[in-house]
């Protein structure tokens, strides 16, 4: 079966003598058990839950993996994988980073005795002689948050095995239906599923796919050892969701490239970034390693003031610190979703305070594009006013 087909076309309800088409809400804690020294297929909930069970399968089945874990956020299922991590060894992580990734690495692991370092993942050359035989654990996101640089996977696998150590591989942004990490070397794959593989803004959750049997091993008795599994509703929320996933994403897509046409061609646009677009390199690392560019699109104006009016007029696209949802959304990383990161590391990757990031929803494209002319038209309107006409200079003068 295709990716298409294989989101809609899997067992919903395995067992269920009523062969329902969606999967049920499975919402116990326990399960009554037949003998007494015997447990059944279920028996507790943090354990394992049939409603879990369906979603797990059906997300391994669509990284490419042996078997995945669903957690109860993003960030729960990275502090799952750093688990593998043990104080003394290290994690290595590229600069282009989520900055609640920073937060769990350098303020909850790094004072607990676990090294952490940092290097630009687009640069094999400086992973390279960041790299050490105690790193256990190389972490990237690519495309990477929020300039959307690419990494070569394959390549960084090499060099990662090569020192022993695990490569996890963050795919919240292109999604499996993008990108396949594990099919281009990498042993995890991790998602905060609460972004495009849920895609409607009503759920948290988090993935971790792995092929290797030691390591699913690994994972379960983290999962189950620490409890933060994702419970039943948010796991039917997200099985739901995810249906629709590749329709989303090929409509998000296509707005995302119409609205970069629009911005390439706005006279108060210095810069656009979007996957695969930097240089020649990078584009053809992400076209070896994936099928798209995905919806998340990112600008500078050259002007922090003009990116902060451009976000706050907008009327359809929503300031929120999220991405991938059916509605669209407008940010300033700098400010919001990567502002727990210090000051030195984001001038390490060079990260602009002018930068708007966009998520593109499934809106009309013609609405879209409107709302970010008004936005950028507005700018003119207030500076005229604001360079104060001579009755608000009296008005001014009088005040005083
Ligand atoms: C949002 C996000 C996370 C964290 O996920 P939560 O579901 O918010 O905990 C991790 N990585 C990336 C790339 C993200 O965008």
């Amino acid at each position: 079966m295709n990716f298409d087909t294989k989101l809609v076309r899997f067992d919903q309800c395995p067992d269920d003598p009523y062969r329902p088409v969606a999967t049920p809400i499975y919402q116990t804690a326990t399960f009554e058990q037949e003998f007494a020294t015997e447990f059944g297929d279920y028996d507790y909930s943090r354990s394992g839950n049939p409603t879990r069970t369906v979603l797990e399968k059906q997300l391994a089945l669509l990284e490419n993996a042996g078997r995945a874990f669903c957690f109860s956020s993003g960030m729960a299922a990275m502090a799952a994988i750093s688990r593998l991590v043990k104080p003394g060894e290290e994690i290595l992580a590229g600069t282009d980073l989520y900055g609640g990734a920073y937060r769990l690495f350098s303020r909850i692991l790094q004072p607990r005795g676990i090294g952490v370092r940092y290097a630009a993942g687009t640069s094999l050359d400086e992973l390279r002689e960041t790299i050490t035989p105690q790193t256990r654990l190389l972490h990237i996101e690519t495309p990477g948050n929020p300039l959307l640089s690419i990494t070569d996977i394959a390549a960084v696998a090499e060099l990662a095995h090569s020192y022993g150590a695990l490569l996890s591989v963050d795919n919240s942004m292109m999604s499996p239906y993008l990108q396949a990490p594990l099919d281009h070397g990498a042993d995890i794959v991790v998602h905060s599923a609460t972004k495009f593989l849920c895609g409607h803004s009503d759920v948290t959750a988090g993935v971790v796919a792995v092929n290797s049997t030691k390591l699913a091993q690994d994972l379960y008795l983290i999962q189950n050892g620490e409890g933060a599994a994702l419970g039943p509703f948010d796991c039917f929320l997200l099985l739901r969701g995810l249906k629709t996933l590749g329709l989303r994403m090929q409509r998000q897509q296509e707005n995302a490239l119409r609205i970069l046409d629009f911005l390439q061609r706005h006279p108060q646009v210095k810069r656009v970034f979007y996957p695969g677009w930097g240089s020649a390199q990078e584009q053809s690392i992400h076209e070896k390693q994936a099928r798209g560019g995905g919806a998340l699109v990112a600008f500078e104006t050259g002007d922090v003031e003009l990116s902060r009016h451009v976000a706050e007029q907008t009327k359809i696209f929503a300031i929120t610190v999220s991405f991938g949802s059916v509605n669209s959304s407008i940010s300033l990383p700098y400010f919001m979703s990567h502002s727990s990161i210090p000051p030195e590391l984001r001038e390490k990757s060079c990260f602009p305070h002018d930068l708007v990031r966009l998520s593109v929803g499934i809106e009309d494209e013609k609405d879209l594009i409107a709302d970010l002319e008004q936005a950028f038209n507005s700018h003119h309107a207030i500076t005229e006013v604001r360079s104060c006409t001579e009755e608000e200079k009296l008005a001014m003068n009088q005040r005083e």
